[in-house]
């Protein structure tokens, strides 16, 4: 269980679907979200509030457009558009004339089960990605267990005393219970007010390590102030230009893609007024302008420029994807990633420093 990066090791459908090992190649099972939820109610606060980050992970992960996910999709929707069609025309045959009821009850009964195929996909992904998250912070990356007070055997593994999974020592590189995870964003209305902004339990992404962290929103809006008045104007300027520009030509696809659905509004409201329909017409304007406007604020909202991107943005500007702080001579560890001394977060940079040995 090599800690390759992130992105090739730990993202799409083999991922998925791969079963997990501990650190001594044992087959284990996924966390699960009882697992969390229990370790969310416990006495201890770090503990708490380490799984209530866990869980906000998975969450922001879920949410996250990876290729094997976006083919679901349309497998998913072809699928379902196939079976509908198939299925309402055997019915209109057979049951007329109650088939079109059937067959809307039959649309319902494939979209509900297509949309449980795709987050059973989607968590299993996730839950299987924040096993190395929660070792490193401290938690059984199997059961969400405390690790504190287990001892290591002979082979430098924490075994962990409810199911006894092993982990290597050195995973755990920021405990709970002497490290707190550093808080990145403060408490904040604009993410319901403003497009672009996310929620802050929308924004944790993986590090170079696979380890989750929380990073900026791509405004950088939200951070907390004493970690954004480290970065000089110029620079923050620099910064949210380069983000603003991360995704932003999926984003013009996306809206061109989108406008055509007011665009055959308007078409029905031009057929209504030329047919003096003028209920229609009004009605038809009025939905057609709505979701123009609706739309309209697609340029600006931050879709295609998640937390994974915005924290490599800020990696490649020398900072930390996570708290900002220059990773300009952070010690490297031993696979040539730059650790930041403020978070403990671990990033391949684009100038490699020599790995630690
Ligand atoms: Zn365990
Ligand atoms: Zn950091």
């Amino acid at each position: 269980m090599n800690a390759a990066r992130h992105e090739d090791a730990r993202t799409g459908l083999g991922a998925t679907f791969r079963p997990l090992v501990d650190d001594r190649g044992r087959p284990i099972r996924r966390i699960q979200r009882a697992d969390l939820l229990r370790a969310a109610r416990s006495d201890n606060p770090g503990l708490a509030m380490l799984a209530n980050r866990l869980r906000a992970a998975i969450r922001s992960e879920s949410r996250r457009n990876t290729p094997d996910r976006i083919a679901l999709v349309v497998v998913l929707v072809l699928g379902v558009m196939f079976l509908f069609f198939t299925t309402s025309a055997f019915l209109s045959m057979y049951l007329h004339p109650r088939g079109a009821g059937v067959s809307l009850l039959v649309l319902v009964l494939l979209i509900w089960g297509s949309r449980r195929l795709y987050s059973g996909y989607v968590r299993r992904g996730a839950l299987g990605q924040i096993a190395w998250t929660a070792v490193a912070e401290g938690v059984c990356g199997s059961c969400a267990f405390s690790l504190e007070g287990a001892p290591p055997d002979a082979d430098g593994h924490t075994v962990c005393p409810e199911c006894g999974a092993a982990w290597r020592q050195e995973r755990i590189v920021s405990p709970y219970w002497s490290k707190p995870a550093v808080v990145i964003l403060r408490p904040s209305i604009l993410p319901w007010v403003l497009p672009g902004v996310r929620r802050a339990n929308e924004l944790f992404t993986p590090d170079d390590r696979g380890r989750f962290v929380q990073s900026p929103d791509s405004r950088m809006r939200t951070v907390r102030r004493e970690l954004l008045s480290a970065v000089s104007p110029e620079e923050q300027r620099t910064i949210i230009r380069a983000m603003r520009r991360c995704g932003c030509w999926w984003r013009a696809l996306l809206t061109l893609v989108l406008l055509v659905m007011p665009a055959y509004f308007f078409y029905l409201a031009w057929l209504a007024h030329r047919h003096n329909d003028v209920i229609g017409f009004w009605i038809l304007l009025a939905l057609a302008s709505v979701i123009l406007l609706s739309i309209a604020s697609v340029p600006m909202t931050s879709a295609f420029c998640g937390p994974h991107r915005t924290a490599r943005v800020l990696v490649r500007h020398g900072r930390c994807g996570s708290c900002l702080t220059p990773l300009d001579g952070a010690p490297a560890d031993d696979q040539g990633r730059r650790v930041c001394e403020h978070c403990g977060a671990a990033w391949l940079t684009p100038d490699p420093p020599p790995p630690a040995t």
